[in-house]
């Protein structure tokens, strides 16, 4: 079923690139790995997919230490600084920062281990009073903040939209999502760049794709339901 559902999302990201007129090049899908076993990983991994995501830790860990294959992994969900230690280094992206106090952490981290670690700032843009992540209206002056630091490179913005059977609903989110990083990079900061918009999960990835997305975060539509 996974090569299946692979190839049926592959077909779909496609006809969202046709339809606005983007080129696959520029769209990176990351399979959801979280829950699922290490040969289900492998599966995907046969059918060619290099980019998985998790959104714990620990479970982040024993995954890259099993599998031996070079892969991008990314660190989706919410980030305790206490756990920085152990992924900073390994993760090709941690797309959930939303605290200063976490990119400090994140900063040490790297600067001790003599690297440079890329991030996005999680973007709470559909205002849900349940979800982590940075009001919209405070991303500017928290990007501003980004410069000094020297082993981290922000490299754009992330979302979760909520959970909706019309994903329709959700492309004022992605739209504004977009908007939003534009203005940011309009400001030309050092250090600061905005080529990066993770949104999009199993139920909206197509609409996300054609509101700018640049990484889509699909689970269950590769893996099956949790
Ligand atoms: C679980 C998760 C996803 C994938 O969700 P699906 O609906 O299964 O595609 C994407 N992003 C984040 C942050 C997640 O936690």
């Amino acid at each position: 079923m996974i090569r299946e559902n692979i190839l049926e999302v592959e077909n779909k990201i496609q006809a969202a690139c046709i339809r606005s007129g983007r080129a696959r090049s520029e769209i990176t899908l990351i399979a959801v790995s979280k829950t699922m076993p290490v040969d289900s990983i492998l599966e995907a991994i046969h059918v060619g997919l290099t980019d998985f995501g998790e959104n714990r830790v620990q479970e982040l860990c024993d995954k890259i230490e099993c599998i031996r294959e070079p892969l991008s992994w990314h660190m989706i969900g919410h980030l305790q600084r206490n756990k920085v230690k152990y992924i900073v280094g390994k993760t090709t992206l941690i797309h959930s920062v939303d605290s200063i106090r976490l990119v400090e952490e994140i900063e040490q981290e790297a600067a001790k281990k003599a690297i440079c670690c890329d991030i996005l700032l999680e973007v709470n843009m559909a205002l849900e009073n349940t979800k982590f992540g940075l009001l919209p209206e405070d991303v500017l002056s928290f990007v501003r903040k980004l410069s000094n630091f020297s082993h981290l490179r922000l490299k754009g913005l992330m979302t979760v939209a909520p959970y909706t059977k019309n994903s329709e609903e959700n492309r004022i989110i992605f739209r504004k999502m977009r908007q939003l990083s534009v203005d940011i990079a309009e400001k030309n900061i050092d250090n600061i760049n905005m080529d990066f918009l993770s949104m999009g999960m199993t139920g909206d990835y197509e609409v996300a794709i054609e509101e700018g997305a640049t990484h889509i975060r699909v689970g269950t539509g590769i893996f099956g339901s949790r």
